[in-house]
């Protein structure tokens, strides 16, 4: 599931090739808007708002893209063979570089004043340039009845933790993830911790929370469950938690993260 730094990174990507030039090529291969064409015009920048990615373009219009569960954009020279299979939704190229939005969850165009309308809601974006903690904080205590792993995932709280930055905030931090929100003394920690995790991996192509990227050893617990605990050697749990259909899937350590306070 594509995260925060995904998305950035895939921002800068789609920025070196496409920035300040004039598209040669767009198709949109979604019904609602398969006969926009934005051939000859430029595009400005790609921005990442949370997990949403804007591409503005000459005249006042923006591409809207979300990578949902599986997407991707790939880059490739122009002209290069695109992906078969059905499973590019757009394809966006100038002289010199192709674009190519595979199994994207979400295309839209809309008017750049309009943006809003799709990432107005989001709290702050923990890899955006307005990002702001202490806004943050105080969306995530505005309802102390829910637990912390659901509260991080929501975006309106804060905009970019996917379920791996979850897990390994709430790891580190060393809360269950199950505690409701207001049970939780230090919301400013663990949101400093998550803008810490996505701020180290935003660039970096393969993500590791540990500071190890060996094979299992990238992460303290998401993906590791049954295996020892990298703390304290007792199996890491799995569990499902928020709403479906969405992979909800949470790790934890039982030991690490007690459910209660230790105070
Ligand atoms: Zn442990």
């Amino acid at each position: 599931m594509p995260e925060g730094d995904v998305i950035h990174l895939s921002a800068l990507r789609l920025g070196r090739a496409l920035d300040g030039q004039v598209l040669t090529r767009s198709d949109f291969r979604v019904p609602r808007h398969s006969t926009a064409d934005l051939t000859g015009r430029a595009v400005l920048e790609t921005v990442s708002r949370g997990k949403h990615l804007l591409t503005r373009v000459e005249g006042g219009l923006t591409v809207h893209t979300h990578l949902r569960m599986e997407g991707s954009w790939q880059i490739s020279p122009a002209g290069r063979r695109l992906p078969g299979g059905d499973v590019v939704r757009l394809v966006l190229a100038n002289a010199r570089w192709q674009a190519a939005g595979v199994r994207l969850g979400m295309v839209d165009l809309v008017p750049t004043k309009e943006e809003g309308r799709l990432v107005g809601h989001l709290g702050p974006d923990l890899l955006g340039e307005d990002w702001d903690e202490a806004e943050a904080v105080r969306r995530l205590a505005g309802r102390p009845e829910t637990s912390i792993g659901v509260a991080l995932l929501d975006q309106r709280n804060l905009a970019g933790i996917g379920t791996i930055y979850r897990a390994e905030t709430l790891f580190l931090a060393g809360v269950s993830p199950w505690r409701p929100v207001g049970t939780v003394e230090d919301l400013r920690t663990i949101v400093s911790i998550a803008w810490r995790l996505l701020d180290a991996n935003k660039e970096r192509p393969s993500r590791t929370t540990t500071g190890d990227l060996r094979p299992g050893r990238s992460t303290w617990v998401y993906g590791r469950a049954g295996r020892p605990c990298l703390r304290c050697g007792r199996r890491i749990s799995r569990g499902e938690m928020g709403a479906q259909p969405q992979e909800r899937l949470i790790f934890w350590c039982r030991h690490c993260q007690p459910d209660e306070p230790t105070g």
